[in-house]
């Protein structure tokens, strides 16, 4: 049996971690991968699309109504597309308590009641990482998820966000076996993003693994609460996430990353997006 992988995918709030994890797994499963998708998103929709939109149960909320150990791995895991196994952990009420706590919970009850089966070839978390904190970290922290990639576009905020996502994957990497295996770009249509992006991972000590354009078809499927590669097979963008999927299952390149300072951060910045503005000004 090929060995477990279990990653991480990290980026900020509403960059496309959910919608991207979930259509890459999408293209794996076609190519007969068995894989477990645990959200780690307070917000709780990491597996909506391969559950065609069934509303899961989160594990915390699983636990509160159950009465103590009645708890079973068929309350958790509802099977999605192709077979691949959903989990949400969910998160307390916004402003109460930490909201990481949703996945230590998780995961420590996933590993306790036997999820993860000697069948699994991949473990995929969905972890909003503005920053790298408290239970945040816990699939990385803990050892499971020895290997992350983080969603980042052009954009000013995304990039921050990577940055401050590696200053914690160099931190744990350190002192363990986690490492970064790319970036990947979903696209915002920045000016020049695919070249600030590659000149940012380089920085970084990583690449960029995929360029997924930014298209529309993806909001159409996920109005029809499907991904892409179930809603328009056919669509190029289905291929991107195929594409995406392959370069993963075959990825060997895996860094410790290096992280930059705010200033060079601006510096990249302004040198891509003011690029073509130069150009056409002749500034
Ligand atoms: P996150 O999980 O990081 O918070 P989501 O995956 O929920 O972000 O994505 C946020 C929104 O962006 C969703 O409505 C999704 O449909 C949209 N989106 C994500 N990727 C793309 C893309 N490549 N093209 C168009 N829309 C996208
Ligand atoms: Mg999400």
């Amino acid at each position: 049996m090929a060995k477990l992988r279990q990653i991480a995918i990290y980026g900020k709030g509403g960059i496309g971690k959910s919608t991207t994890t979930q259509n890459l797994t999408a293209g794996l499963s076609e190519i007969g991968k068995n894989i477990l998708v645990v959200g780690c998103d307070p917000k709780a929709d990491s597996t909506r699309l391969l559950l065609g939109g069934l509303h899961q149960k989160t594990v915390l909320d699983t636990i509160r109504d159950s009465i103590q150990g009645a708890v079973t791995l068929e309350n958790l895991i509802k099977l999605g597309f192709n077979g691949i196994r959903c989990v949400e952990s969910g998160g307390p009420e916004p402003g109460v308590g930490c909201a990481g706590r949703g996945i230590i919970t998780s995961i420590d009850m996933l590993e306790s009641l036997g999820a993860y089966t000697e069948d699994l070839d991949y473990v995929f978390y969905d972890v909003l990482g503005d920053v790298v904190c408290g239970g945040f970290a816990m699939p990385i922290r803990e050892g499971k998820a020895k290997e992350i990639y983080i969603v980042a576009s052009g954009e000013m905020m995304a990039l921050y966000a990577a940055n401050n996502i590696c200053k914690g994957i160099q931190k744990y990497a350190s002192r363990g076996e986690v490492r970064l295996g790319g970036l990947i770009c979903n696209s915002r249509n920045v000016d020049n993003e695919n070249e600030l992006l590659r000149a940012f991972a380089t920085e970084l000590n990583t690449r960029v693994i995929s360029f997924v354009p930014r298209n529309n078809i993806v909001q159409h499927a996920e109005l029809n609460r499907k991904t892409v590669i179930q809603y328009a097979p056919a669509s190029p963008q289905a291929d991107v996430y195929r594409d995406l999927a392959r370069a993963i299952d075959g990825n060997t390149e895996f860094t410790i990353p290096t992280p930059i300072g705010a200033d060079r951060l601006e510096e990249l910045m302004l040198k891509y997006g003011m690029m073509d503005i130069a150009d056409n000004y002749k500034i």
